[in-house]
């Protein structure tokens, strides 16, 4: 008997969510609205709940994206991008932006699409839920995790509690975030499921060379980052897979970060640990500038200001400071002016400009937003309902699924979208 039709039988259905952040809350506060007479509660097993939310968008919560389109929405997700694009059909940003309208939470737009509440204070989204909680009769348990469940033959399932305690369920929605170091591994993989090989997401690129040095803050707005020889496949699992990237990058003390860095890092997550992140890219601080437009731009500059010193600042988009270091690391002497650029020099000075190449050793974790890659496996999942396929009443949402994002709120409006999903099926009205 499916959840639903179990829902219809017993609408005083007692249903359990493990894990009190973005989906578990969303999920808790779905069902408990769609259903007044279900018991529904919240296990959670640290002290706080919403803690992730609390820290995210450096304490501003970047809630989710103003891209109401599900199919380009899906697009911002590495790996779950083709099962969100149906469940977007049902949850996107526009019901999220006026679930938290309805509630008294209004949502701002940055330039970029990002959106904040307008209190730019993740505190605000905190009392929403924990409001929201409290008036749909939501039981909240603190300090208390699940250690392991069995699924019971009248479709009900047993809990094992942190807390040396068992308890019951008829539905239960699994929302526990990454699924990192969990001791819930085990027993999911015990009911069948398959779990995606971890990865961290989101990252930065630490990289010592001179070129960078003493250049921390610097940021060009559209440069382009390549992943240079690759040495192994992508994500087999990901079509959408890229190597290049284009937008921001920082240069910061440890190396390079910025949009174009992080989203290198989210789409090629499983290949970049595979090479223990030590591995080559390529920057084009022009973007998507050829070095044939280059070349022409030199030899107007060797023709029109043939006595102007190379190394003052060309290109509007290149920091001054971040110009000179790359003349200076083409073998580019201070007092050489354009008309006294050689071919050869010429060559290396484009090179530098527009494929500079730089070795990564290792990864720093962005502060502002990092998500894991891989949970558990999607096939396995009915995203109408985010129901599992191989136990019937045990639902998903959020991080502990394979559905990772870049950053910019996607990762919350994914936690959202399955949580809101998984609540209405558990209410039994999907
Ligand atoms: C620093 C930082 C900033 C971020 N900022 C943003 C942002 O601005 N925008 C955005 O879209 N995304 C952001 N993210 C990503 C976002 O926080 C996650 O994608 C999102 O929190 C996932 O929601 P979730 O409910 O699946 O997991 P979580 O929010 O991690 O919640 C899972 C909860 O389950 C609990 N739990 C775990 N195991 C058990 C168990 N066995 N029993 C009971 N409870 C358990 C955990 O203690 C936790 O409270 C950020 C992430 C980080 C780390």
């Amino acid at each position: 008997m499916s959840s639903t039709r179990a829902a219809a039988s017993n609408p005083k259905k007692k249903i359990a969510i493990i894990g009190g952040g973005a989906a578990g809350f969303f999920a808790a506060i779905t069902a408990a609205e769609a259903n007044p007479f279900a018991q529904v509660t919240i296990y959670e097993r640290s002290q706080n709940t919403l803690s992730k939310v609390k820290i995210s968008g450096g304490g501003r919560c970047n809630v989710t994206h103003s891209c109401f389109d599900p199919a380009k929405l899906a697009t911002h997700y590495p790996r779950g991008f083709r099962e969100l694009r149906s469940a977007f059909h049902r949850w996107q940003p526009q019901d999220t932006i006026q679930w938290f309208a309805e509630r008294g939470v209004t949502l701002k737009t940055e330039s970029d699409g990002r959106m904040f509440p307008d209190t730019d204070n993740s505190q605000t989204i905190i009392d929403c839920f924990h409001q929201a909680s409290r008036d749909a009769g939501i039981t909240l348990k603190t300090g208390v995790g699940l250690r392991a469940l069995a699924p019971g033959v009248t479709g009900d399932f047993t809990l094992q509690l942190s807390n040396d305690t068992q308890t019951h369920a008829d539905a239960i929605c699994i929302t526990t975030g990454s699924l990192k170091a969990s001791p819930l591994t085990r027993a999911l993989e015990a009911l069948g499921h398959t779990i995606e090989p971890l990865a961290p997401s989101l990252f930065a690129f630490n990289v010592t060379d001179t070129r960078i040095d003493g250049l921390s803050g610097l940021s060009v707005q559209h440069a382009s980052v390549t992943l240079a020889q690759p040495s192994l496949k992508s994500d087999s699992s990901n079509q959408r897979t890229t190597t290049q990237q284009t937008g921001p990058i920082l240069i910061t003390h440890r190396g390079f970060s910025g949009p174009a860095i992080l989203r290198l890092s989210a789409w090629e997550a499983r290949r970049l640990q595979a090479e223990k992140y030590h591995f080559d890219i390529a920057i084009n601080w022009l973007g998507k500038v050829s070095e044939t437009e280059v070349r022409e731009c030199f030899a107007k500059l060797r023709k029109h200001k043939g006595r102007t010193l190379i190394r003052s600042k060309v290109f509007e988009a290149i920091p001054r400071r971040l110009w000179e270091r790359i003349v200076e690391s083409a073998g580019i002497l201070e007092d050489t002016p354009w008309s006294q650029l050689s071919k050869k020099v010429e060559t290396t000075l484009i090179n530098q400009l527009i494929a500079a190449h730089f070795s990564v050793q290792g990864k720093t974790t962005n502060k502002d937003e990092f998500v894991t890659c891989g949970g558990v496996r999607l096939k396995e999942i009915d995203f109408r309902t985010m129901e599992s396929r191989k136990i019937t009443g045990l639902h998903f949402a959020g991080e502990c699924l394979d559905i990772d994002g870049i950053t910019g709120g996607f990762n919350f409006q994914a936690a959202w979208t399955g949580g809101r999903i998984a609540g209405l099926a558990m209410a039994g009205q999907h």
